[in-house]
């Protein structure tokens, strides 16, 4: 039987409400917010990825400007998702959520074998941790409807991508939900 983990990618003030925000942002929170709740109950791991970076410091940062710097409000994830007791938050400061993290030693540590990938953006920090836990040997699963990125063309173009190079399933949150039990 799979063992799943949710991860809630970048579900930051920054890219839910600020400057670099999804426009969709605001729909999938309470989709998210409903597949966190299933999952805590089922006792599926649940594991926040924020982007947290150095200020001028940070190679990421030359090509956006200034974002979710560490320590500032932009940075915090939104009060809507906080993580609660028993949640994992991992920090990270490239787009996928395993480069220089220690998220694949707590999923291995957790049993974990199949990833669920929620948040922003679809086609940048979502498809690159997509990409992260396949060259680790992880299914991937994708509910389309808990990801959002800057426009429509950029989510389809990054759904599209993790099913045809990744193999991810790509779903949605009921059929996920019935998926889980
Ligand atoms: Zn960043």
């Amino acid at each position: 039987m799979a063992r799943y983990a949710v991860l809630v990618i970048d579900m930051l003030e920054e890219f839910v409400k600020g400057r670099l925000k999804a426009p969709a942002a605001e729909k999938i929170v309470p989709k998210i917010s409903r597949l966190l709740e299933h999952a805590r109950s089922k006792n599926i791991p649940v594991i926040y990825l924020a982007d947290s970076h150095y200020k001028g410091v940070d190679f990421e940062l030359k090509l956006w400007g200034d974002h979710a710097i560490k320590g500032s409000p932009e940075s915090k994830i939104i009060d809507e998702l906080k993580p609660r007791d028993g949640d994992y938050v991992i920090y990270k400061r490239r787009y996928d959520g395993f480069m220089f993290t220690d998220l694949d030693m707590l999923l291995r540590e957790l049993g974990v074998d199949t990833v669920i990938l929620t948040g922003i953006h679809t086609h940048i920090c979502v498809q690159n941790t997509a990409l992260g836990a396949f060259y680790r040997g992880y299914k991937v699963i994708v509910p389309r409807d808990c990801v959002a990125a800057f426009s429509d063309e950029w989510h389809e173009y990054g759904i599209k991508y993790m099913k045809e190079f990744i193999g991810a399933k790509i779903t949605t949150l009921d059929e996920l939900i019935s998926e889980l039990g």
